[in-house]
């Protein structure tokens, strides 16, 4: 009887799913694996609220494998030492995974593959996370991309839509003896930080599946104009999703591509371009997730770390609205818009001068779709480190970019219950009312914004000629 491994990682999903499928076709009998063995992972092992989500879509893969007749095995790594041990118990002699691309992952499979070849394993890897692999669009040169706008033109160019695999409606395993429970792995928190998260999110393939259909008939027609309001459900909230692999983005391509895309189609595509586009500099670039891709900013004279003012941003007590609206809407919800993600950000390293990997730690931790690629682009992005990054003097101004993005405030009042009933006209600055404030519970501003946005350009041509001057000097 012939069996073949099909270890999961961040691919938690039935349909559409390259290593399931191949594996299925090729034995008679096949064993799912999922391998917890965060430690692999370090230094961006999964954050609080990854893991919270990981707990959920584990449930929903392991329920969804039992309809057809199978179970989730799992086991605690090491994971060479496991996949080694499930080997031995049940003769199996090829394992099926599909690849990821962070830095530390991807030794770590290096490794496993050699270890499982030297048994005499069949290894094979197949791809399930993005539309191209990061190695492949390069330019008329050869090299990688570091501009997004030609990366995603050659990408799109190649775009067909090719049908996703369907699920396997049976599944045949041998048994092996019990693995762990999904309680054992202790993903959850001990303290109930997390009761928001529930009436937000359902993890799991079919939640990630829901969303996606409720996306394409409310709000993908109107996606170009309105994904950069965040008070209305715009966008498709398909980041954590997209992240642990329970939708992957050609199951995304092939509908949108084959119902002829509208402009919002063609648009919401992009969106998916820039992530593709971020694992295409993390896989070239795999020290950006601590180092800034432009080293021009490694003179970039940050401020000293500042923890009581770290802590009022972490909080959403910086007393200005849209920055304290989108951090609340982080901790409450594990989630925050872009065009806020933004905004947050800015303020962090340009108002407040903290170096970026400060705010890319937190978001680390609390954000269900903290992912590696997307986040270290975002950060570097916005602090103008990164690959065709903002010009470091577009400083976004948090009161004109609210009163353009949340023009009645509604975004500002659903997460700051203290500006409730403060007047439109001051929502996005109650500061300029001096009653307007006292009778609010909300801080004053804990920063001038045209003060704090003069040193930060001050700090820039700083950092410009303490490069010319290396330069001259070398
Ligand atoms: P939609 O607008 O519906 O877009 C669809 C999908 O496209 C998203 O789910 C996402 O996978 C991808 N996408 C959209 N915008 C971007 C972008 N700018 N960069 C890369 N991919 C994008 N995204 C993450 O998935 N994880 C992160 O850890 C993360 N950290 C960020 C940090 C900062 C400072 C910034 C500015 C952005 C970050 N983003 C991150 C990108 C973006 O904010 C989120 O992907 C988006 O808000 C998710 O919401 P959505 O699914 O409704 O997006």
């Amino acid at each position: 009887m012939s069996v073949g491994v099909v270890w999961f990682r961040r691919d938690l999903r039935l349909q559409d799913n390259p290593a399931l499928d191949v594996a299925v076709r090729a034995h008679e009998r096949v064993v799912l694996v999922y391998i917890h063995a965060p430690d692999e992972e370090k230094p961006w092992q999964p954050g609080a609220a990854s893991r919270w989500w990981l707990h959920h879509s584990l449930k929903a893969l392991d329920a969804d494998l039992r309809k057809r007749g199978s179970m989730l095995h799992l086991l605690v790594g090491p994971s060479s030492a496991a996949l080694g041990t499930l080997i031995g118990q049940t003769n199996a002699t090829a394992v099926y995974w599909n690849r990821l691309y962070e830095p530390a992952i991807m030794q770590r499979d290096e490794r496993v593959e050699r270890a499982m070849e030297k048994r005499g394993v069949a290894v094979n890897i197949t791809n399930a996370a993005l539309l191209v692999e990061p190695w492949m669009p390069t330019t008329k040169q050869g090299n990688s991309y570091q501009v997004f706008t030609p990366y995603w033109r050659n990408v799109r160019e190649q775009l067909r839509p090719q049908p996703p695999c369907s699920a396997p409606t049976k599944i045949a395993s041998p048994h092996i003896p019990a693995s762990a429970t999904i309680d054992e792995l202790k993903l959850l928190p001990t303290i109930t930080w997390d009761k928001g998260f529930y009436t937000h999110w359902t993890p799991g393939e079919h939640g990630a599946q829901r969303r996606f259909a409720k996306f394409l008939t409310s709000g993908i027609e109107d996606y170009r104009e309105g994904r950069d309001r965040p008070a209305e459900n715009w966008t498709s909230s398909l980041s954590p999703h997209l992240h642990f692999g329970e939708i992957g983005p050609r199951q995304i391509a092939w509908k949108i591509l084959r119902s002829n895309a509208s402009a919002g189609g063609e648009w919401f595509l992009r969106e998916l371009g820039w992530r593709e586009f971020s694992h295409h500099l993390l896989y070239h670039f795999p020290k950006t997730p601590e180092r800034n891709l432009n080293r021009q900013f490694d003179t970039f004279p940050w401020a000293r770390r500042d923890a009581l003012s770290i802590e009022r941003w972490q909080r959403g007590r910086t007393g200005i609205p849209m920055i304290d609206a989108g951090m609340r809407q982080l901790w409450e919800t594990g989630w925050m818009h872009n065009r806020v993600r933004m905004l947050v950000a800015s303020f962090l390293t340009k108002n407040l001068r903290q170096n970026w990997t400060e705010g890319a730690r937190w978001f680390w931790d609390t954000l269900v779709d903290a992912d590696l690629a997307n986040n270290t682009q975002g950060w570097q992005w916005t602090a103008g480190s990164g690959a065709d990054a903002a010009p470091y003097f577009r400083i976004f101004n948090p009161v004109t970019q609210g009163k353009r993005f949340d023009p009645e405030g509604d975004y500002v009042r659903r997460w700051i219950p203290e500006l409730k009933s403060v007047p439109t006209k001051f929502v996005h600055e109650p500061w300029l009312d001096a009653d307007v404030l006292a009778k609010t519970k909300y801080p004053a501003p804990m920063i001038e914004l045209s003060a704090s946005r003069t040193s930060a350009l001050g700090a820039y041509q700083q950092m410009r000629r303490d490069v010319a001057k290396i330069r001259v000097e070398k």
